[in-house]
């Protein structure tokens, strides 16, 4: 196994939020989003295509979005997460059907765990986390120290 050392680094106090919601799992994305909205609103939102694109019509809120999650949006999320622009994940992925971007979406819940960011796969843990009080403060979590595995490496 490669050695992976790790740094502290602090996420802003207004998070950018990811959502992507399978097609079975809109309706339960877009009912929890309108329940959460004020919440929400306090962050910036960034999706997958339909889900953004849905998203945006009903909380009329901005939602920068993707492409649609089959034509790669999932893999710009994970991009996003690796490069520390998006600091919290809310995605309703599917359990009971597979899809035919199933590689993808390990890929997303991956990178999403190296990089140590919240994740919430189902309509109580999202809230739970949006009514944490990290959500509005200054976070300091621990990520992988890229400088340090370039180094280990010469
Ligand atoms: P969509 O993608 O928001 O474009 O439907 C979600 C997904 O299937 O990953």
């Amino acid at each position: 196994m490669i050695g992976i050392s790790f740094r502290h680094t602090t996420m802003a106090a207004r998070k950018r939020i990811a959502l992507v919601a399978h097609d079975h799992c809109k309706a339960f994305l877009l009912d929890w989003a309108e329940r959460q909205k004020t919440r929400l609103a306090e962050h910036q939102l960034v999706a997958t295509g339909t889900t953004g694109l849905l998203l945006s019509k009903r909380l009329g809120l901005p939602v920068e979005s993707m492409i649609s999650g089959p034509l790669g949006g999932d893999q710009q999320l994970g991009a996003q997460i690796a490069e520390q622009k998006v600091d919290l994940l809310v995605f309703f992925w599917d359990p009971f059907e597979p899809q035919p971007h199933d590689p993808d979406i390990k890929a997303l819940l991956r990178v999403a765990a190296v990089w140590n960011i919240p994740v919430a796969c189902n309509e109580c843990s999202a809230d739970y986390l949006i009514s944490s009080p990290l959500m509005n403060q200054p976070h300091e979590h621990r990520i992988p120290d890229y400088a340090a595995y370039l180094a280990g490496r010469e």
